[in-house]
């Protein structure tokens, strides 16, 4: 089937100024009404009104994931254009709970930025025009931005891993604790996501690594450190198992070494890549720049990159003693780490290992 998916317009932006809130002028509305019917005596009058359901949701355990944006990679990668298992999971969640409507996650790369060629954006086909679909959009938008019973505002768009929502020509971002802001958009319903809600995930949301599906956030990195390893051949970034503490300072250090081609001697690392018979750092290409071939690690735009110090320099800033490579981060908020190699894939083959060990 195809939807009628829109691009999502401009990269959301991270607006400063408070927006006005509709969702909660709504319920302030709904509040003044209950107030008065129950005034009237005609508290018999609010049973007439249909409630709409919200989606099931689970009990946690303590703790919860942060507010977090983690901005789609440029370029787009067809090899990571696959549907990722938590939007999936939100969509069947909202079927269950109102009947099946009609939603996509991924879009094949087109030029523009998106979650949704990352696989990691759920467009939901409530249409705010249509007065069955409305209430049902609306009562997830509510569900999204309600607290739990710990007293965690936005509670079930963070334990999803939601990074932003757009419907109905408002912008509901993590950086603006989900409250609503006007999305310029012209006029086409689409565009101005009039007849969908999108939602765009974290990668931890993404990979349905967070506590909405867990019951509680990914664990903290141990005192003997973590270690996961990164596939030369996957677009999609490889994700830690357990997360860095807000405010910690940790070491992330890269071993290993991959192939970059099947051709003889095509030999990366962390930082360099074999060129003859010796090693550079400099390698770039139009994709990359001068990141190409390096391995990037996330977070977000505020944490991690490529650019990685050699263990034992052996010239040129590489390491082809024993190709570790170091990088000291401090996250102002928890999160996991991710990991990809930047590279065409083309014939890649090996992997690299990240080790994360908390500063003493
Ligand atoms: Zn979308």
């Amino acid at each position: 089937m195809t939807l009628p998916l829109s691009t999502d317009g401009p990269h959301p932006s991270q607006p400063t100024s408070r927006p006005t809130s509709r969702p909660t002028s709504r319920r302030r509305r709904r509040a003044s009404a209950a107030l008065l019917i129950s005034a009237l005596g005609l508290a018999g009058l609010a049973a007439c009104a249909p409630v709409t359901p919200q989606p099931a949701t689970p009990t946690f355990a303590a703790g919860i994931e942060p507010t977090l944006y983690e901005p789609a990679a440029k370029p787009c990668e067809a090899a990571n254009a696959y549907d990722k298992p938590g939007p999936l999971a939100l969509r069947n969640l909202l079927n269950a709970t109102y009947g099946t409507i009609a939603a996509g996650v991924t879009r094949s790369c087109d030029g523009s930025t998106s979650e949704h060629h990352e696989g990691r954006a759920l467009d939901w086909m409530a249409d705010y025009r249509n007065p069955t679909l409305q209430p049902k959009a609306l009562a997830v938008i509510d569900w999204m931005r309600s607290s739990d019973t710990q007293g965690n505002t936005t509670a079930v768009a963070r334990r999803l891993g939601v990074e932003y929502f757009i419907y109905n020509k408002q912008m509901y971002g993590s950086w603006n604790n989900f409250n609503p802001t006007p999305y310029s958009c012209g006029t086409d319903p689409t565009a101005c996501h009039v007849d969908h809600i999108h939602f765009s995930f974290t990668w931890a949301g993404a990979y349905k690594q967070v506590s909405f599906w867990r019951g509680s956030p990914l664990p903290a990195v141990p005192a003997g450190g973590t270690t996961f390893s990164v596939a030369a051949a996957n677009a999609a970034p490889a994700l830690s198992p357990t997360q860095l503490v807000a405010g910690r300072t940790y070491t992330i250090e890269a071993s290993g070494t991959y192939r970059f081609s099947t051709a003889a001697g095509a030999i990366a690392d962390a930082e360099c890549s074999a060129a003859g018979t010796s090693w550079t750092a400099g390698r770039s290409n139009p994709t990359y720049g001068t990141s190409a071939l390096d391995l990037l690690v996330g977070g977000n735009s505020s944490f991690g990159g490529s650019t990685w110090t050699p263990v034992s320099d052996t010239g040129g800033g590489c390491n082809t003693r024993d190709h570790r490579y170091r990088m000291t981060v401090r996250p102002r908020v928890s999160m996991p780490i991710t990991g990809v190699v930047l590279d065409d894939r083309v014939g890649n083959s090996g992997s690299l290992t990240l080790r994360v060990v908390a500063a003493s």
